[in-house]
């Protein structure tokens, strides 16, 4: 088993091929990385080889690095775990800088060979960072690859040299799309951003690297920043036009980011300080933020969920175990927003779409949805005339419940309305074959209660997109009290179809997602109502990372779909309703025609294009602002505690079964704070003792919504986190 094979030819050309066993992926590993120094310096000490060629035996290149791997590394090094990751990471750094000096002599940059990277295919992350240090990278011209370094989208920053050489070779101001926010390019792009030097046909890959390692003279392996009088393109930090960028990038990732993500921070230092002193220095220096950013607990909790466990979740970690479920024709019912966007998603996926409404014109309006989307890749160079007809062909607009014969899975999206869905459900049962499942899309009513209009309840699921379809990426499947393990694998064999990320739950008001979103709205909405000054509300919301702060979520979602809900709910619970002051604003608002987003007017102001200006100042007109401010530690607290304790009685209700899909579903769902890896991350980031403290202080001081979970306390008390050693396994 060897992740790296190796071969010398008869013109002097040692190829160097990356394979790893069993995987379709190349991955990093530590004990592959100690492979590729061996072959490395078997080819440099034997005087046969003229010059190596560095690629893979399988379509793509790499991945990136193990993520598995970090995490072991800081784990083994225990109480001295910064200084075994910082040792870690530099070993790499020399392993790679002698791919990058190649032999030759330090001092006269005289006597290295070439080595050449030959990418068939995608190269991710180490990927990249590999090639970045041979002498020349050549892709083959493969529009499907992609070509970056996506770490900071996980939480950490490129810590293999490439964030000091992407810097060094195209300078900061071109290198911060790649590192700031993980841009991946297809191999023609990358050669014109200056990413890569080459692009050729996939059959002349191989011949051209070794044409070119035959071919290369010394000065073609010395690196820019090793050769005498190196400027780094676009200035250092201390040249005029450098520190206008250096000043720019900061005040953007701090925009952006709101100082919550440790790796965007990191990064920046990184950079800036790694431009001010030479490169074997700032390798150092990018590896001392490295380091940091490893043992910050963020990145270990961005990790788990938004790689490690949302993967996991997409390959099935909890698919009942019952024969493959692929779909292979669909009938979507309701061709409005959700029933458009799910036929597209599907045809797109390569699954037959029959796309049905009430009329004729509705279907056909539902469809050319499709027929937009498609379109707009067409101009953005992303889809072909061919693939838009082809996923078009899949797409059967009709009236016709005949035309659903055939289907393996429908998708309902009609009116919210259960006598209607009934309607629906009797008549499609009528026209598909015993074996087909029927998912609904309802947002608010209970599973168990629609199924009861299904013929065949075991085959009755939930299957609830998020809007717009096409964008959003988290679906919650949703179990109710008689749907079989068939059902629940359809459900999840499809999203994975769709390349979607699935969770699944047990039925129960608003499921999961709305469950814990609605709190966070109506705890913006009561602070309105008690005089907290609007901005406060919204601005203590980014800042602690949630992407949109309470009072714009409500104006992007519809003030009236607030009203419907709180009504709905009202009527449920009856007495127990606890939401009254939260109505006392929405009402209002939704008198006044103040409908968000849709009308132009809600707690933000729009001009006449629908642009968001600000906040309303008729807001304090309405709710005039309280003469003493809360601090912003505590609305950022009822912010988020609104949330997490509503996600922890998910768990405790056992509505969510797996801690997993609770962090995963919440920051794919509703953009919870991503940094701190989902509510049970942050949670555990805190400690069950400090969440404590602060729900029993928010109980005296803002009521019974906040009162601690038993199981929170008990968590406390025996010094467990959710996902520690001594985690509580899921209800
Ligand atoms: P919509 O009003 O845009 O579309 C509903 C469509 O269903 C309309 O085109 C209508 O003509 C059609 N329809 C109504 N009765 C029908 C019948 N008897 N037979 C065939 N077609 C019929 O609504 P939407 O926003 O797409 O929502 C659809 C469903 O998805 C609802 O259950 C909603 O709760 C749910 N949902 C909505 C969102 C959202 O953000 N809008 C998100 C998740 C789930």
């Amino acid at each position: 088993m060897t992740d790296f094979t190796y071969a010398l030819d008869a013109d002097g050309v040692a190829t160097i091929t990356w394979d790893v066993p069993g995987k379709s992926m190349n991955v990093m590993s530590l004990a592959g990385f100690s492979l590729l120094s061996d072959l490395i310096d078997t080819a440099l000490a034997d005087a046969a080889v003229k010059g190596i060629i560095l690629t893979s035996g399988k379509k793509d290149f790499a991945g990136g690095m193990d993520l598995n791997v970090i995490a072991r590394m800081k784990e083994e090094g225990g109480d001295q775990a910064a200084k075994a990751v910082f040792d870690g990471v530099m070993s790499m750094h020399a392993i790679l800088r002698k791919i990058e000096r190649a032999g030759m002599d330090p001092k006269t940059l005289k006597g290295g060979k070439p080595i050449v990277a030959a990418l068939p295919g995608t190269a991710l992350g180490i990927g990249l960072e590999l090639p970045l240090s041979c002498h020349r990278i050549i892709a083959a011209d493969n529009p499907k690859a992609k070509i970056g370094l996506p770490e900071i989208m996980v939480g950490i920053f490129p810590g293999a040299g490439g964030t000091t050489r992407l810097v060094r070779k195209m300078g900061a101001m071109m290198a911060a799309p790649f590192l700031l926010e993980g841009k991946l390019s297809d191999p023609k792009a990358a050669k014109a951003a200056g990413l890569i030097d080459e692009v050729v046909t996939p059959d002349q890959l191989l011949v051209r690297a070794k044409e070119w390692v035959l071919a290369a003279k010394e000065a073609d392996l010395v690196k820019p920043w090793d050769a005498k009088g190196y400027k780094m393109p676009g200035g250092t930090p201390y040249h005029a036009a450098g520190f206008g960028t250096f000043v720019g990038a900061s005040a953007m990732v701090l925009g952006k980011t709101q100082g919550v993500y440790p790796a965007a921070r990191a990064l920046l230092a990184a950079v800036y300080e790694g431009a001010l002193v030479p490169f074997d220095t700032a390798l150092k220096i990018e590896a001392r933020h490295f380091t940091s950013v490893i043992l910050n607990p963020s990145s270990g909790a961005m990790i788990r969920s938004l790689f490690i466990n949302k993967e996991a979740l997409e390959k099935g970690a909890n698919r009942p175990k019952v024969e493959d479920q692929q779909v292979s024709k669909v009938g979507v019912i309701g061709a409005g927003m959700m029933g458009a966007g799910i036929a597209y998603v599907s045809a797109n996926a390569g699954i037959e779409v029959v796309l049905i409404d009430a009329a004729q014109e509705a279907a056909d309006r539902g469809k050319s949805y499709s027929e937009t989307l498609l379109d707009k890749g067409m101009k953005r160079g992303k889809v072909t005339a061919d693939k838009k007809a082809e996923v078009l062909g899949r797409i059967t607009a009709t009236t016709d419940y005949a035309a659903l014969a055939g289907c393996d899975l429908i998708v309902e999206a009609v009116f919210e309305d259960p006598k209607v869905k009934a309607e629906v459900t009797a008549k499609v049962e009528a026209a598909v074959g015993p074996d087909c499942i029927f998912a609904t899309n309802t947002s608010t009513l209970p599973i168990t209660s629609l199924a009861k209009a299904s013929a065949r309840p075991a085959q009755f699921i939930g299957i609830h997109f998020f809007s717009p379809v096409d964008k959003m990426n988290l679906v919650e499947i949703i179990r109710g009290k008689e749907t079989g393990d068939r059902a629940v694998a359809k459900a999840l064999d499809y999203v994975r179809q769709i390349r979607k990320t699935p969770i699944v739950v047990n039925d129960a008001r608003f499921f999961y997602a709305n469950r814990c979103i609605i709190p966070y709205l109506n705890e913006g909405m009561r602070m309105v109502a008690e005089g907290v000054e609007p901005a406060l509300v919204e601005n203590a919301a980014k800042l602690v990372g949630m992407p949109l702060g309470p009072l714009q979520l409500v104006d992007e979602t519809s003030i009236d779909l607030g009203v419907k809900i709180a009504k709905a709910t009202k009527a449920a619970m009856g007495d127990a309703y606890p939401d009254g002051a939260v109505d006392e604003v929405i009402f209002r608002m939704a008198d006044m025609g103040r409908l968000g987003r849709k009308s132009n007017a809600g707690f933000y102001a729009y001009d006449d294009k629908g642009n968001r200006l600000g906040l309303w100042d008729g807001l304090a007109t309405e709710w005039p602002v309280a003469e003493t401010q809360p601090d912003l530690a505590t609305v950022q607290q009822r912010l988020l505690m609104a949330q997490v304790l509503e996600a922890v009685r998910a768990l405790d209700e056992g509505v969510l079964t797996d801690i997993r899909e609770g962090d995963v579903g919440a920051i794919l769902g509703w953009g919870f704070a991503p940094w701190s890896g989902g509510p049970f991350g942050w949670l555990d980031i805190l400690g069950a003792g400090r969440a404590v403290e602060i729900c029993d202080d928010l109980t005296a001081r803002f009521g019974n919504r906040f009162i601690t979970p038993q199981s929170l306390r008990e968590m406390a008390s025996s010094g467990g986190s959710f996902y520690g050693s001594k985690a509580r396994k899921a209800a």
